[in-house]
């Protein structure tokens, strides 16, 4: 590759001075050179503005000039900065103690004109260009850095929120100004002393906690604290989040953080939380109410059917040759429908019972308690039902009247919701769960359409208007369920039988 033209300006007041620099410059380099010359400083200033074919790419300066000294030349070329706007050579003379003082002047080298070589010439040239090739990239490099820190404080302080940056250690470096308007600290103000004394006391532990563990772990935080706020001189909440940056080994290199005021959305939902709690206890004090007032009313309506029904059968027995046949008829109507509604009002008092009173917590042996259930029953015993049990059946935490309502209500539907016809086959287990014990009830029934699992189990919901019922039984099942803090759902398809989970906590 051919070496560069180097455009050189000599500054210097002696002819002689001058051939002598181009002479060595020429002597023996593979390097070409282009000279222009000046006898003074101003006309070198000049030249160095206006030379017409750009900037030169060196100018060799003679330390002592007829109107300036190399340092006001390169006063006036730095103006202002560190650097010239080309590289600067300064030859001093015999005397070189100024040397350190040009080289804060902004000139690249200096020489002494009389140990001058031809060889130390160049190298003083080629020098100084590479020298103040590194300085302008260095500086581009450092100003490219001043202005993104400007614009990353321009950012932080136009944000609403407070921000900070932290050391890897976790020490805070930086706070944007909304930290100092909202504390009104100092801003020497650093590390955790600068933000610990302002935290409501009760934050204070939790806060540390979660802060050097992040630090240590090296994993973001959400945190929420108090901060005390200078204007109000109460607190108010806050919502703390930090961000690790790393570098390409993975190493963090700093903490960046926000801290967000989120007092007022906080306030609302404490006071959101107020309202529903008050309003839960209100309503809840007006379902008790509800269900203490149905319960005297489902009592009270029990008197006077018994009433209807007996007054009906004396009707029928002592007066049944006067109505005849068509008499008899309706008394009988009149009686299963004051036996049906009879059925109805003790089946809502059992679903009273079991919302209102008091239900303690025992350990209940399932197995001897679901054998009283299977004997006590006809309908649940050959040949009118298969029931199997897969035994042993282990004990739960249960309460012994609530339980045998679910069992005998479960197992009741398993044998009475069958096609006509066919014999109902039931079968009962129970599996240990992580302390929870399930029961399973599956029949050979009709099924339950997916869709409706939900609603069976909400009081007087009946799908199957071919079967007796009250639609009371699963509601009574799933009230008796929660309250001894279980639960109850269903795996059915019609056609295909169903079959009744009911989860319950484990003996421990
Ligand atoms: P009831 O048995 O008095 O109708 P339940 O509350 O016990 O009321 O049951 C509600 C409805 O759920 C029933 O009407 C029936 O349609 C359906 N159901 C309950 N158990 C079964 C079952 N084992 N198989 C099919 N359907 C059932």
């Amino acid at each position: 590759m051919k070496p560069p033209t180097r455009k050189i300006l000599i500054i210097d007041d002696s002819p002689e001075d001058r051939a002598e620099m181009r002479r060595l410059l020429l002597a023996g380099s593979e390097t070409r050179y282009r000279f222009t010359e000046a006898e003074r400083g101003a006309d070198g200033l000049r030249l160095c503005r206006d030379s017409g074919d750009g900037l030169p790419d060196v100018v060799l300066l003679d330390f002592q000039l007829p109107d300036m000294n190399a340092a006001d030349l390169l006063a006036e070329l730095c103006k202002g900065g560190d650097l010239p706007p080309f590289p600067v050579v300064v030859i001093t003379g015999t005397d070189k103690r100024s040397g350190p003082e040009l080289l804060r002047a902004g000139a690249q080298d200096f020489l002494g004109k009389s140990w001058t070589t031809a060889e130390s010439l160049t190298r003083a040239v080629e020098n100084a260009i590479d020298r103040f090739a590194l300085l302008t990239e260095r500086k581009q490099v450092e100003e490219q850095l001043r202005a993104s820190e400007a614009r990353f404080r321009q950012i932080a302080n136009t944000m609403p929120q407070i921000a900070w940056a932290a050391r890897p250690d976790g020490y805070c470096d930086y706070y944007n100004e909304r930290w100092y308007e909202f504390t009104g600290f100092s801003r020497s103000e650093e590390g955790q002393s600068s933000w610990e004394p302002i935290l409501h006391p009760d934050d204070v532990q939790r806060c540390l906690d979660t802060y050097s563990d992040c630090i240590r772990s090296g994993t973001p935080y959400s945190i929420e604290y108090r901060f005390k706020d200078r204007a109000s001189g109460g607190y108010r909440w806050f919502l703390g989040q930090a961000l690790p940056v790393r570098d390409e080994r993975g190493e963090i290199t700093r903490w960046f953080g926000t801290c967000t005021d989120i007092d007022d959305q906080k306030r609302a939902e404490e006071r959101l939380e107020a309202i529903v709690a008050e309003r839960t206890e209100k309503l809840q004090e007006t379902i008790s109410e509800l269900e203490t007032y149905s319960y005297s009313i489902s009592h009270d309506l029990r008197t006077p059917l018994r009433g209807i029904r007996n007054y009906a059968q004396i009707l029928e027995e002592e007066c049944r040759d006067e109505i005849g046949t068509p008499g008899r008829e309706y008394i009988r109507r009149i009686v299963t429908s004051a036996e049906r509604m009879d059925r109805l009002i003790q089946d809502v008092l059992v679903y009273s019972r079991v919302a209102r009173t008091e239900i303690t917590l025992e350990n209940v042996d399932l197995e001897a308690l679901l054998n009283g259930i299977l004997e006590g029953y006809p309908q649940f015993q050959s040949p009118d039902a298969e029931v199997i049990v897969a035994r042993p059946l282990p004990w739960v935490r249960g309460n012994v009247s609530a339980l045998t309502q679910c069992l005998s209500n479960l197992v009741g539907n398993a044998v009475k919701f069958v096609p006509p016809g066919v014999v109902p086959q039931v079968k009962i287990s129970a599996s240990i769960g992580d302390k929870r014990v399930r029961i399973s009830i599956q029949d050979n029934g009709i099924g339950i359409d997916p869709q409706m699992h939900g609603k069976i189990f909400g009081i007087f919901n009946r799908l199957s208007p071919g079967y007796e019922g009250t639609g009371i039984g699963l509601a009574v099942v799933r009230r008796a369920a929660e309250r001894m803090g279980g639960e109850i759902f269903v795996e059915s398809e019609p056609g295909k039988g169903s079959t009744f989970h009911l989860e319950l906590n484990g003996v421990a």
